[in-house]
């Protein structure tokens, strides 16, 4: 139906652009030399919306990106996003037609997978992944003869290679060795492709990568969570060095607000028991939009009018309840805020992962798709 909603009706995102555009020029800076951003989008931009965010990244001159699936890719075409569009799963030779309408490059995930890529009957653009340790996905660096005879197939047009770090977000003595050996493993296969004649761009850093380990190198970078202004733990914060400002706020509004009596219980189970008289303010937001039920029972927070207001009870699918018995004139209409800023306060995405037994990366990828994502 053609009709108007309004977007901060219920539940909804704020996504901040000047901060996403600052986090690029930030994460600019530490490229490696010549390097360029290949920001990850995967996973509806770690919950901030591909099409907003795609488009945002598009105007700061960002045109490289990487996603999970082949719907990804297709849906940031329907955004409007420009560029090159890397897949980095499994497509299904079913949807190999749409690689080449949608101009999307797949990744080869090992030999076998080349050889079916290369019977379909046109020519793919991919790149080709290397497994230097992690085993996922990617052709083992060892096997320098299948990688050169995937380069030579007559119909792969093998414009880039890869790896993954898997221990990179670390900085221990075992977390170092390892990560340097997956460099020096991905280095060595490149160079004996570059002396056959083949120059594929590399990358392997993703965003710890990028902040640990800058000067392993390559021709791009596959940020995602740092690019958001968000890294996956609050200790990382401090080790980082780099600033950061988070793109999402998260928010809600207050639908009711209501008086308990010492005694009383509220929600399902009952679970909330006022041990005073009490107030509660309604939330139109749970579980069904990402607010994971974990933070049940004052395990979360979200802040209203500049307070912290602890998670009453049990989280329920679209609503949920916080006391707010020492926050003075709640009302109705009120906005709570459960990522973001309220007055002086401030809730981070890596504080409410934590508080949910989670990273960052989970808790922003899983926000639902009933979230309005407004541009900011
Ligand atoms: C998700 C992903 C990234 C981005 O990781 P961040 O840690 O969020 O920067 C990079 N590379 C690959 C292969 C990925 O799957």
């Amino acid at each position: 139906m053609d009709v108007e909603i309004c977007p901060k009706g219920r539940a909804w995102m704020e996504i901040s652009v000047e901060n996403l555009a600052y986090n690029v020029e930030q994460l600019r800076k530490l490229l490696p030399a010549g390097a360029k951003l290949m920001p990850a989008l995967k996973a509806n931009a770690y919950g901030h919306g591909a099409g907003i965010t795609g488009r945002a990244l598009n105007e700061v001159g960002v045109d490289s990106f990487c996603v999970a699936s082949v719907e990804e890719g297709v849906e940031l075409r329907d955004e409007g996003v420009k560029g090159d569009i890397l897949i980095l799963g499994y497509t299904s030779p079913e949807n190999f037609r749409l690689l080449k309408s949608c101009e999307l490059t797949q990744s080869i995930l090992d030999y076998d997978y080349a050889k079916i890529m290369n019977s379909w009957r046109e020519p793919l653009k991919c790149h080709l992944a290397v497994d230097t340790g992690m085993k996922r996905i990617g052709e083992n660096w060892e096997n320098f003869d299948r990688i050169l005879e995937i380069f030579r197939m007559d119909n792969l047009d093998v414009s880039g290679i890869f790896t993954h770090l898997c221990v990179s977000d670390g900085k221990t003595p075992s977390e170092r060795e390892f990560t340097y050996s997956q460099g020096k493993k991905f280095n060595a296969v490149v160079k004996k492709l570059n002396a056959l004649g083949y120059e594929p761009k590399t990358h392997l850093l993703g965003s710890y990568g990028l902040l640990n380990y800058p000067q392993l190198g390559g021709d791009f970078v596959r940020t995602g969570i740092a690019m958001y202004g968000v890294l996956s733990r609050s200790n990382d914060l401090n080790l980082s060095g780099v600033q950061l400002r988070p793109v999402m706020e998260l928010k809600s509004k207050v639908t009711a607000v209501k008086k308990l009596e010492a005694g009383e219980g509220a929600g399902y189970g009952l679970d909330y028991r006022a041990e005073k008289p009490s107030v509660l303010a309604i939330l139109s937001i749970g579980y069904g939009d990402g607010l994971p039920r974990e933070l049940s029972n004052g395990a979360g927070e979200v802040l209203i009018n500049g307070t912290k207001a602890p998670i009453a009870g049990r989280i329920c699918m679209d609503q949920c309840l916080v006391d707010v018995s020492d926050i003075e004139a709640v009302h109705c209409g009120d906005t709570a805020v459960i990522i973001g800023k309220s007055g002086n306060m401030e809730i981070r995405a890596e504080e409410l992962a934590e508080q949910a037994g989670t990273i960052s990366n989970e808790l922003l990828s899983r926000m639902g798709s009933r979230l309005h994502r407004i541009r900011v």
